[in-house]
């Protein structure tokens, strides 16, 4: 049930009867060359499309703006910043709240976001709600150890995960072609990027955060490599997070709220 098609008497009905929402935020970035700007915040909009046929509960507007001030330097990107990304995002929820929405699940696209979401599910308690966030490409690592790409530190982005999921959405969004390496570079030649976040040094990988042209001319990182990735899988990751989410709203609603 989408907000954007209800009625004001049909959202106020609702609201009278049920107090959670699901919403998706993402992101519009680079995610390599082979791949959409809109990667973070289709994938999480896809799967609230499979949701939709799963639960009743009302699904906001999807959010395609996020925090990835580190990946703004590449063409198309745009980032609002940790501030307005949390400002933007406790507007939509407190303006729920006031409607009667109590339960936020927020389907997740993008790892910037992870600050600004963990920063307003402390203001959501405060106000008798609760807000659980739904980071579906590390989901799906615990549900499915494989799907992992048997990378250590979790730092994929734009890999085979990721291009797997767009392929599912529509295969024609990829661009083949440009497929290719990442080509991390290195700070030196003792530190070499690992991930656009970590350089690995005596075989540990550090956080440094660096703008990301420093880190790859390609835009993508990681171990799984975005030519190994299937339309098949996509579809699976897709369905099986779309099916947690929809037992985990379930449970949500039972716990008692203040
Ligand atoms: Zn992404």
């Amino acid at each position: 049930m989408k907000l954007e098609t209800m009625t004001w008497p049909q959202a106020e009905a609702y609201f009278k009867e049920h107090d959670t929402v699901l919403i998706a935020l993402g992101s519009t970035e680079c995610h390599g060359r082979h791949m959409p700007l809109g990667t973070d915040w289709m994938i999480p909009d896809k799967i609230l499309e499979v949701l939709e046929t799963m639960t009743d509960v009302l699904i906001a507007p999807t959010v395609p703006y996020g925090n990835t001030d580190y990946l703004s330097v590449f063409p198309g990107t745009v980032s609002l910043g940790p501030e307005v990304t949390y400002q933007v995002m406790y507007r939509i929820l407190d303006g729920l709240r006031k409607h009667g929405a109590r339960r936020f699940v927020v389907l997740n696209g993008h790892g910037g976001n992870n600050a600004p979401l963990d920063r307003l599910a402390l203001d959501m308690e405060e106000k008798g709600c609760i807000l659980v966030p739904v980071n579906w490409w590390t989901l799906v690592w615990d549900l499915v150890p494989d799907w992992n790409g048997n990378t250590p530190w979790h730092s994929g982005h734009g890999g085979a995960e990721e291009t797997a999921a767009v392929m599912a959405i529509d295969p024609a969004l990829i661009d083949y072609d440009a497929i290719s390496d990442s080509g991390l570079k290195a700070l030196s030649d003792e530190l070499p990027f690992s991930s656009l976040s970590t350089i690995r040094f005596k075989g540990v990988d550090i956080p440094v955060r660096r703008f990301s042209r420093d880190v790859t001319d390609n835009g993508w990182a990681g171990n799984d490599h975005p030519k190994y990735a299937t339309k098949e899988w996509g579809e699976q990751m897709i369905q099986a997070t779309a099916e947690y989410t929809a037992d985990l709203i379930r449970a949500l609603q039972k716990v008692k709220l203040d």
